[in-house]
């Protein structure tokens, strides 16, 4: 599903098309910049989280027992997960269905992190992240990659790192904000499941030594996009203008 398109090839004078690592808890707003500083500096854009939640997805549609390592492990390869990496319409499917809505469920939410705490699945997932990633750096194009462990585990030499962090409060604010009517949930519910997500997802969520944190919690979109538009400008590592 990864597009090669000769059409897409830049110059980067000499160098090779940029890797920006986009990495923090959620709620911190990384999803909508990352999307937005991949649209406007004309990469391509990678969301791994969506591909833990497909995997967590296809497992409790199957009743598998996520508390049940041996179990998961002997399934986690059968479905077939792809990813878009285009920002203005970021697709991702299983086994040929469309399943971008249906992975932001709470159980979803609420689960994948289990699933994501098994180094076989962190193992195959990361494999997969790399070659997406390698393969927009090869069609000369780049690419924003936004997770957990970017910058530190799928992109150790991405050119750009950012972290972005913001108050529990303005955390579970956002995310009682996008969720659907279906789904809806208090703000203190959403904090609480919040905080356990991060407990539980803490392992993998490091700031790399060499990433800029940006605390996002006063800072509208649009100034969070600038700010790391401005940061990748500085690296000279995006065209300008
Ligand atoms: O970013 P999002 O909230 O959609 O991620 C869902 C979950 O996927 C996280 O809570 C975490 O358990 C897992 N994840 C991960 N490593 C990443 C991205 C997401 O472990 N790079």
């Amino acid at each position: 599903m990864v597009s090669t398109g000769m059409d897409e090839m830049r110059c980067y004078a000499g160098q090779p098309a940029p890797v920006i690592a986009m990495d923090g808890p959620a709620g911190s707003g990384k999803s909508t910049a990352a999307r937005r500083v991949a649209a406007e500096l004309g990469l391509r854009y990678l969301d791994t989280g969506a591909m833990y939640r497909a995997l967590t997805w296809w497992l409790l549609c199957r009743s598998v027992d996520l508390s049940d390592t041996a179990a998961v492990l002997a399934r986690i390869s059968e479905p077939r997960i792809c990813v878009g990496t285009d920002p203005a319409a970021p697709q991702v499917t299983v086994d040929g269905q469309d399943v971008a809505a249906v992975i932001r469920t709470r159980e979803v939410s609420n689960s994948v992190s289990a699933v994501a705490a098994i180094p076989e699945v962190r193992r195959m997932l990361i494999g997969m992240q790399r070659g997406i990633i390698a393969a927009a750096v090869a069609a000369g194009v780049g690419i924003v990659a936004e997770g957990r462990d970017i910058g530190t585990v799928v992109a150790p030499d991405a050119v750009v790192k950012v972290f972005l962090t913001a108050s529990e409060n303005v955390r579970a604010e956002r995310r009682t904000a996008d969720l659907t009517a279906d789904q809806a949930a208090t703000v203190d519910t959403t904090r609480r499941e919040q905080a356990a997500r991060d407990r539980r997802d803490a392992a993998q969520m490091v700031m790399a030594d060499d990433a800029v944190e940006i605390d996002t919690s006063g800072l509208p979109p649009d100034d969070v996009v600038r700010r790391v538009v401005e940061i990748a400008r500085a690296r000279q590592v995006v065209p300008h203008g």
